[in-house]
């Protein structure tokens, strides 16, 4: 078991606008965002979610 699926993450990250770059952490297209320290955070920005809500700041 050496490739572990994020599955967890693909759920709460189902809102957030993935085949955009973060506009809050820089991740990259289909990236989970990421902590300053670059853990995975368990719940993507707020930002990204709004991108994908249509709302771009
Ligand atoms: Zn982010």
């Amino acid at each position: 078991m050496t490739q572990r699926r994020l599955r967890i993450f693909d759920d709460v990250y189902a809102d957030a606008a993935m085949e955009r770059q973060c506009p809050n952490c820089g991740a990259e297209p289909n990236d989970y965002c990421r902590r300053p320290d670059g853990e995975i955070r368990s719940v993507p920005c707020i930002l990204r979610v709004r991108l994908a809500e249509g709302s771009t700041p």
